[in-house]
């Protein structure tokens, strides 16, 4: 809204910027023109002043001219006035003058130059006009008029004749040449101002515009109008003012009859010179408009840049600050996952050792349901071997050594048979401490070896299968060794312990077979036991894994070998199950976790 009023504001002083300077243009040009106006004059005045004057001594000079003298002596004298007449053409012709003539006292025009032309002067009388009566007075006549007869204007010059040639005498008559201007107008035809010779009443006689000719510059007033018509100064012409104003002009004084040489500047060149300064200012003004306007758009553009600078530095502050800021965030984040990481494996340690206290404590536990056992079959042997060393001492004091001998054997079987129980509690309260990757198949084949020889002796078949070993197999999902993370002798110690228990349970049975095989079953390994003894009776299964719990003969069975397995195989994270077959005989499942690197099969030989 404020722009665009600026843009009118704008035009509109642009506007008149262009019209001042067309106006101070014309100003200009007309004041040239008219200071050209009036050198112009300066020129041209003196040319038609000299014209007028150099004829002035013509009329006085023929007043002395002896056949004027006669002709006004004898004006009836045919031949007097033919020689005036004669003579005053001669002259005419040579001095190049429109006119001369000559008047008696009353005006009648006894002889003429021209007095051989139809509208000759001869016979006329001008008595009517000023220059006569000026003449007759014995003074120069000046005027200017259009000739009665002629119709031609001219510029009249009147010298009187004095009767018998003495000057200063009697006047006789009046001699009169007349001039015409008319070569003057015809100069000022070229050019392109506009030229008038006004009388001293404002009348124009003479101009290069041929329509104001015989009209006034201002209206006439009553006494000139009634002079002009006595004097028929213009002959029947009426004088009216100027139809249109003729403008500014410049004007110089001419002759001595009040005349005015009048020049009025070509208004054309005015206009042209104020329209070339209108168009220069309109030149200027758009050229200062382009120019400013290619600075502004300039300062804008820089602007723009320097704005689009600003923001694009803005910009990488923000980015910075968001930066830093994001970095911070980061940091945080990472240091609250590094805590919390920290926290996670503080907890997962004290998960690992609660695990262990928590083995541990089973095992105590375990141990604490043991003592009473271990106390009750430790302290049999033990009041037995108390009551055999007393026994003995009294056989000896009675001197029965023999007797004394076979107690003493029975005390060493007693003791032999608790060093075999604490031999058996020992292992179990060892903590694991060489714990690492155990391949089962060796387990399995280290435990069949040791048990081989008493296999052998009890007649009794053991197979193996430890499945596609890397021995047997060239490659392929199973060829990969089943590791497991444990201790290898106590893995042993529960297969071997399995392995004597399915001995013990085929002793007397009709078949006699005990197998153990060796496989991968999703992540875990499975070691299987399997005999084609007489299998688990239902009541002993509930007990299968107590301690002390045996159905086997006294001397024959401690019942801790399944109770102190179970706690080995559950130490390790695995499972110890027992169930009987369909076709007869049971069999023992160990079930363990396989380690990471034995459950894909990613080393081909
Ligand atoms: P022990 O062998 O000293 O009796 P265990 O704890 O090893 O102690 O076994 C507990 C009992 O589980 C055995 O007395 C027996 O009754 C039963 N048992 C163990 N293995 C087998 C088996 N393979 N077949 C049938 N019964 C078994």
């Amino acid at each position: 809204m404020r722009a665009k009023l600026i843009r009118v504001l704008a035009l509109l002083g642009a506007a008149a910027a262009i019209a001042a300077a067309g106006w101070a243009g014309m100003l200009r040009a007309q004041a040239d023109l008219m200071e050209q106006g009036r050198r112009q004059l300066e020129l041209m005045a003196p040319d038609l002043q000299s014209a007028m004057e150099k004829y002035e001594t013509l009329p006085f000079v023929l007043g002395f001219q002896p056949d004027l003298i006669q002709a006004l002596a004898s004006p009836t004298d045919a031949n007097a006035i033919a020689r005036l007449n004669q003579s005053l053409q001669t002259i005419q012709q040579q001095a190049k003058v429109g006119a001369i003539y000559m008047m008696d006292r009353t005006g009648l025009t006894l002889g003429a130059s021209n007095w051989d032309q139809p509208l000759g002067f001869v016979g006329k009388n001008f008595s009517y006009r000023p220059y006569f009566n000026e003449a007759l007075h014995g003074r120069a006549g000046l005027f200017y008029g259009i000739g009665t007869s002629t119709s031609e204007a001219g510029y009249f010059i009147a010298q009187p004749v004095y009767r018998n040639g003495t000057a200063g005498g009697p006047v006789a008559g009046v001699v009169v040449a007349k001039i015409s201007l008319a070569d003057f107008e015809q100069t000022w035809r070229s050019s392109e101002h506009a030229i008038a010779l006004a009388d001293r009443h404002g009348v124009i006689f003479l101009s290069n515009q041929p329509q104001w000719r015989y009209r006034s510059l201002q209206p006439l007033g009553a006494a000139t109008m009634e002079e002009l018509a006595r004097t028929q100064q213009y002959m029947g012409q009426k004088v009216a003012p100027l139809s249109e104003h003729p403008g500014q002009f410049v004007a110089r004084p001419v002759g001595r009859l009040g005349w005015q040489l009048m020049l009025f500047p070509a208004q054309t060149r005015v206009v042209r010179a104020g329209l070339l300064w209108a168009l220069a200012a309109f030149l200027l003004l758009s050229c200062a408009a382009v120019s400013g306007w290619a600075l502004h758009q300039r300062r804008r553009r820089l602007e723009e840049r320097n704005e689009s600078r600003q923001a694009l530095q803005q910009a990488a502050r923000e980015l910075d600050s968001r930066i830093v800021e994001r970095t911070q965030q980061l940091r945080e984040t990472n240091q609250d996952l590094e805590n919390k990481y920290a926290r996670l494996k503080a907890t997962e340690q004290m998960l690992r050792s609660t695990q262990n206290e928590l083995v541990q404590a089973g095992k105590l536990a375990m141990l604490g349901q043991m003592a009473a056992g271990v106390t009750h079959e430790l302290n049999q042997p033990l009041a037995a071997i108390r009551a055999f060393a007393d026994n003995a001492r009294t056989f000896l004091q009675r001197g029965q050594p023999a007797q004394a001998e076979a107690n003493l054997g029975h005390i060493g079987d007693a003791s032999a048979r608790m060093g075999a129980i604490i031999a058996q509690l020992k292992g179990f309260a060892r903590k694991d401490e060489s714990i690492c990757a155990v391949e089962l198949s060796k387990s399995v084949r280290a435990s069949a070896f040791m048990m081989e020889s008493e296999f052998r002796r009890h007649g009794v078949a053991l197979a193996i299968d430890t499945g596609p070993g890397p021995a047997a197999s060239a490659g392929g999902a199973d060829a990969a060794p089943l590791l497991v993370a444990g201790d290898a002798v106590r893995i042993e110690q529960v297969l071997i312990n399995l392995l004597r228990n399915a001995l013990d349970a085929v002793e007397d049975a009709p078949q006699r077979q005990v197998s153990i095989t060796l496989e991968r079953v999703d992540g875990h390994a499975e070691v299987r036991i399997s005999d084609s003894g007489g299998g688990i009776p239902e009541q002993v299964a509930a007990h299968l894994f107590e301690p002390f719990y045996t159905t086997k003969p006294s001397g024959k069975g401690l019942g801790l070998g399944l109770a102190i397995s179970s706690s080995i195989v559950q130490a390790m994270n695995g499972q110890l199950t027992a169930h009987n077959l369909p076709g007869g005989g049971a069999q023992f499942v160990l079930r363990l976790p396989l380690q990471p690197e034995s459950t894909n099969a990613s080393h081909p030989h």
